[in-house]
């Protein structure tokens, strides 16, 4: 998998880069990384890449020509993906489909942002991490590089554990205890220690639901509600409760 990152910033990412899961990628050859500045494809004594808005206003956009050309001239691996706040919001499903590819590259903004002819003649896509404005896509690239990297195979040794955690079945994962079973007063539920597989996962599964419908009802309804033998299942472990909550909450808004 190779990422190419443009950024004026690039350290930045790069620094993140070296260290943890992505940072051993990068080191076994799973992940290749490349970093350009479009400062360096600038000619002006001052290495210029931003300029005043038309037609006014606060702070300053990022040229089109610095851009422009050291895409053209390093050839990153497209699609070219701007991050941005105003792209579609990255998702694990997003996150998937971009770790089947060979390679991509991420565009960093800074300042109020890339002037519009890059958006229009040079990205292929954008992304944006959040509906918040960070001060440049550095962060977001980290972001995704991480998002996408651990899911390249060879990279994660369990490879169960992606296939097991949130939103890869549409819900948020159950909760995760590990030893001891008891800190200060606080048991681990008796379920995960009986050694009965078949009701551990049961449990899981309920709390992952559980958890959902508590914290996350969109992605509830966006995969078609709950079927009979989930509410069963909500129901064998006590926590029936929130299907009572949510219909009220429903009920409430209309
Ligand atoms: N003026 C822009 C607007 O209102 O949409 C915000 C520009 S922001 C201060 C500077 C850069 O940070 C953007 O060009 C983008 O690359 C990056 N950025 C900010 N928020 C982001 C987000 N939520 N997701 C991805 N990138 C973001």
């Amino acid at each position: 998998m190779r990422i190419d990152v443009i950024s004026i910033f690039a350290e930045a990412v790069q620094a993140f880069t070296t260290v943890s899961l992505v940072g051993k990628a990068s080191d076994s050859g799973l992940l290749d990384l490349r970093f350009h500045d479009p400062r360096e494809v600038t000619t002006d004594m001052h290495r210029t890449v931003d300029d005043a808005p038309f037609g006014g206003g606060a702070g300053m956009v990022l040229k089109p020509e610095p851009i422009f050309e050291v895409v053209e001239r390093q050839q990153p691996p497209r699609p070219l993906i701007y991050l941005s706040p105003s792209g579609p919001p990255l998702t694990q499903a997003k996150a998937v489909e971009l770790a089947k590819l060979p390679g991509f590259s991420l565009l960093c903004g800074r300042f109020e942002g890339v002037d519009e002819r890059v958006r229009e003649h040079l990205v292929d896509e954008e992304l944006s991490i959040g509906d918040y404005v960070l001060a440049g896509g550095e962060v977001a690239a980290a972001v995704v590089i991480e998002a996408v990297t651990r899911l390249v195979p060879g990279v994660l040794g369990n490879t169960e554990s992606v296939a097991d955690e949130s939103f890869s079945s549409g819900l948020l994962e159950y909760p995760q205890y590990t030893r001891p079973a008891t800190f200060r007063q606080w048991e681990v539920p008796d379920v995960l220690r009986s050694g009965n597989h078949g009701l551990v996962e049961r449990w899981r599964r309920a709390h992952s639901l559980h958890k959902t419908i508590t914290v996350r009802p969109d992605l509830i309804s966006g995969r078609g509600d709950l079927t009979e033998q989930e509410q069963a299942l909500l129901a064998e472990f006590g926590l029936d409760s929130v299907l009572y909550s949510a219909r009220e909450d429903e009920s409430s808004e209309r």
